[in-house]
């Protein structure tokens, strides 16, 4: 029987990468340019690392986990996100002691258990952003800068910027209870899950997709009314600082972040591109995360974007794909062992050259090299060989020009790699 992979997991072929690899590029590029430094964490994790900082009643941890014990009895879960691992290992290996404010990124796959659909994956990729150890909300507005300057150089158009408040240990306990009164009244509205939510974490109803409990949540209490004094200046300065930075944003007061830990500062960046809205990534600020982790109380903010739905929302015209610079079209035993030594030469230069390894006619080379959309094939012949010479054709304007040998490789490294 065939084997296939696994559901929910899958591969990124040839013909994507390109998008992948212009992603990443640009997310480093531009975080290092906003002096962030990469990290790179385990894909596994004691349990409780994810129990007790995404927080118990989540539905990472409640439904959505990787979790096993290993061979020794050891309880281990495959990371469903990255934040709570770049935590402890800036506890671990005391990061903060070289100096307390740590700017980091981390790049790679993230494993949820969930129902697998467009979108939707059991194995995707975040990118990540974190900076840990400063409180001062001029740093949520340069970390939420940074993020839209991302994913403008990617490409992305008609984004907007939704931004709220979560309030935090002080208010946030107060405003539960009021949002917990308010839909116990209305809890026969509300479907299973949100039942039980009403209970362990009434915020997320926010967040439920169903109708009745959307309808049930409409008018309900915003925490926004109910943040103590010190979260509501927090959220003006950041509200000041974003328009000094020149972002225009929207106070969406009903948007809530599912995870347990986030405080004050929430943000979301929403794409309108493919006509219906599209939550690309989002993040915020987590004051409580360190504590709940068993480490000193350090504040944290950062953002998550899914790759997978990014990459779907990339402009569809930009071309991702490195076709060959040259296709060497050899014909005759002699002028293979040629070819053979040219190709080594280009690769060694970082010339991408294709060659035809079956001995077939020009006729089916030409064809191989026009179905690889090489940009110039190159032609040697017996007869040119002699002359210590080779053909060199342009592909799209079909136009030949003859090249001495020994001048070849210096010529087409001019020709692809100008600089
Ligand atoms: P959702 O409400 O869509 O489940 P989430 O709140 O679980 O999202 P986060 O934990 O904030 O998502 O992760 C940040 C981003 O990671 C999301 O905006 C999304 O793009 C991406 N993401 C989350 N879960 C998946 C998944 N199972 N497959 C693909 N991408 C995902
Ligand atoms: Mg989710």
């Amino acid at each position: 029987m065939e084997i296939k992979a696994i559901r929910g997991f899958n591969d990124i072929l040839p013909d994507e990468i390109g998008k992948w690899q212009f992603v990443e590029k640009t997310a480093r590029e531009v975080f290092e340019g906003f002096g962030f430094s990469e990290i790179r964490i385990p894909i596994m994790e004691r349990t409780e690392l994810f129990s007790r900082g995404i927080g118990e009643a989540t539905d990472i941890v409640e439904k959505e986990m990787y979790t096993f014990t290993d061979r020794s009895g050891n309880l281990l879960t495959l990371r469903p996100e990255a934040t709570a691992s770049m935590a402890r290992a800036y506890l671990e290996h005391q990061i903060y002691t070289f100096d307390p404010v740590a700017k980091l990124y981390c790049i790679g796959p993230m494993f949820r258990y969930e129902r697998p659909q467009k979108g939707r994956y059991r194995q995707f990729y975040q990118i990540d952003a974190e900076v840990f150890g400063v409180d001062n909300p001029m740093v949520d507005a340069e970390v939420i800068l940074m993020l839209v300057h991302f994913l403008k150089r990617v490409g992305l158009e008609k984004l907007e910027l939704q931004i709220n408040t979560l309030g935090d240990r002080v208010c946030r306990p107060r405003y539960r209870e009021e949002l917990k009164k308010f839909l116990e009244k209305k809890s026969f509205q509300l479907c299973e899950d949100c039942q039980r939510r009403l209970q362990t974490n009434p915020l997320r109803i926010f967040d439920c997709k169903v109708e009745t409990c959307q309808a049930a949540i409409a008018n309900a209490p915003k925490v926004i009314d109910f943040i103590c004094d010190e979260c509501e200046k927090h959220f003006d300065k950041v509200k000041e600082y974003l328009k000094m930075a020149g972002l225009d944003y929207i106070v969406n007061p009903k948007m809530v972040r599912g995870l347990d830990y986030y405080t004050r500062t929430a943000f979301e960046v929403v794409s309108y591109q493919l006509g219906s809205q599209n939550a690309v990534t989002g993040g915020g600020r987590y004051d409580n995360l360190f504590k709940e982790i068993g480490g000193l109380d350090v504040p944290g903010i950062g953002f998550a974007i899914g790759m997978e739905r990014l990459i779907s929302l990339l402009p569809k015209e930009k071309e991702f794909i490195q076709y060959p610079h040259l296709f060497i079209a050899a014909l005759g035993d002699e002028t293979y062992k040629k070819a053979y030594q040219l190709i080594n030469q280009l690769h060694l230069q970082g010339i991408r050259a294709e060659l035809d390894y079956e001995g077939k006619s020009l006729k089916s080379q030409m064809r191989r090299a026009d179905k690889l959309k090489s940009r110039y094939v190159l032609i040697l012949g017996e007869e040119e060989l002699k002359k210590g010479r080779a053909v060199l054709r342009n592909m799209e304007t079909k136009s030949q020009e003859e090249i001495p040998m020994e001048d070849l490789v210096d010529i087409l490294r001019l020709k692809f790699l100008p600089d």
